[in-house]
């Protein structure tokens, strides 16, 4: 029985605006075997389905068969492994120094809209309480399993040990050398994963080696090091670049810095702000051309005023105007970004002239691999786990699946539904 060929009724609005959070999807109809980006052992042909039993991907289908559950309508989309913000203050309000139960969901909510189905939950440079208050929200909030939408993969601490010399818009009053001891004491709070700190401060080799044996991995960044000192940390086993070019010192020809080790060296992943304001197209296509797709990291660095328009917002204990896409301190410093993933990876496909079929790794693979889940996750694959995002033809979100269940879906996007699940209450 072909329930597939003909024109399903489009999903009702007000019946994607109460979506409950846990929708279970039993699978995408209508791909190809092109449509497939990111896929292992995809099938050829194109009239595919995917199902996801479950909270994992399932088998492939390649012929009409009638199955129960909700479908996704995959005609004319591609489908790509969860996109990954390995670098994210907040978004949609909220903010993951708020330190509540109530801003990361709001966070995993807001971000799900723009196909990030896991994001490392990022503090900025604060006090030593504060960061702590932090970290250990993120562990209770695990715990409570109370997530919807996109899934908390760990903590990134940005900062506090960084360079007093290119603060960004961290808090300068709040940088400081590194402690082994309150480096410790988050640890013990919370799922500490990465650390972005300056390698030339004072006791940083220590706090770096004590990290590594952690299994937390080091990024560089809010730092003044030079060429060498970059490459000696990267030889003591930090392995990626916090927002490439911003904070950080530059390449010039006799002196390459720290963007000099960084595009030089295969080992270092590179993460970048497309936004188109942080950082040039040129250069964001010279990254892409060093790095390759397997070391760029496509990161929001979003605060919460993304998804919040023109404003007045609180960072850090700074205050930041948003206007015309741009977040700025009052002297004009950029101050993080209003950025979504989903935005990003267009202005990167723009900038590089790169196809979404070579591009696709840099919201998705490379962080998992980064961050030492591509078992998990990253590709699609029987397996895995759905987590999983459909973009239509022109890049834009149509629906993002969370470990099989529909975490956001565009108000007028097809979902053919064989048997009805939803709340209407
Ligand atoms: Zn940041």
């Amino acid at each position: 029985m072909n329930n597939f060929d003909s024109e399903p009724p489009a999903f009702p609005s007000w019946q994607a605006r109460r979506l409950r959070s846990r929708l279970d999807i039993a699978g995408i109809r209508g791909l190809t075997a092109q449509s497939v980006l990111g896929g292992v052992a995809v099938p050829p042909g194109d009239t595919l389905t995917l199902t996801c039993p479950g909270a994992r991907i399932g088998p492939w289908h390649n012929e009409v068969i009638h199955l129960d559950g909700q479908f996704l309508d995959g005609r004319g989309c591609k489908l790509l492994p969860g996109f990954i913000d390995a670098h994210i203050h907040g978004g949609g309000g909220a903010d993951v120094m708020d330190a509540t139960a109530d801003s990361l969901e709001a966070i995993c909510r807001f971000v799900a809209q723009h196909g990030v189905t896991g994001f490392y939950a990022t503090t900025v440079t604060a006090s030593h309480a504060d960061t702590l208050a932090a970290v250990a929200n993120v562990a209770r909030f695990a715990d409570e399993a109370r997530q919807t939408g996109a899934r908390i993969l760990g903590v990134h601490l940005e900062g506090p040990y960084i360079s007093p010399q290119f603060p960004g818009a961290q808090n300068p009053a709040f940088a400081r050398p590194p402690s082994i001891q309150e480096f410790e004491e988050l640890l013990a709070v919370g799922p500490v994963r990465m650390i972005t700190l300056a390698p030339e401060e004072a006791g940083a080799g220590a706090l770096i080696e004590k990290a590594l044996a952690a299994g937390v991995r080091v990024a560089l960044g809010h730092t003044a090091a030079t060429f060498e000192q970059t490459s000696a940390a990267v030889d003591a086993g930090a392995s990626q670049a916090t927002h490439t070019y911003n904070a950080m010192t530059g390449l010039h020809h006799r002196q390459p810095g720290a963007v000099g080790a960084v595009l030089s060296d295969d080992r270092v992943y590179a993460q970048l702000i497309a936004d188109g304001i942080h950082v040039h197209p040129t250069a964001m296509r010279i990254l892409g051309r060093c790095k390759g797709p397997a070391r760029t990291l496509l990161i929001s660095d979003a605060i919460r005023a993304a998804g919040m328009g023109s404003g007045r917002y609180d960072m850090g204990g700074l205050s930041v105007i948003v206007e015309d896409g741009a977040c700025r301190l009052e002297d004009g410093t950029l101050a993080g970004s209003v950025l979504t993933l989903d935005v990003a990876l267009r202005n990167f496909l723009t900038a590089t002239g790169w196809s979404l079929a070579e591009a696709w790794p840099v919201t998705s693979l490379s962080q998992a691999q980064m961050m030492g889940v591509d078992n998990e996750v990253g590709r699609i694959e029987v397996g895995l786990r759905a987590d999983l995002t459909l973009l239509d033809a022109e890049a834009q979100v149509v629906a993002t699946i969370v470990g099989g269940q529909l975490a956001y879906l565009r108000d007028t996007w097809r979902l053919r539904q064989t048997n009805y699940e939803l709340d209407n209450s």
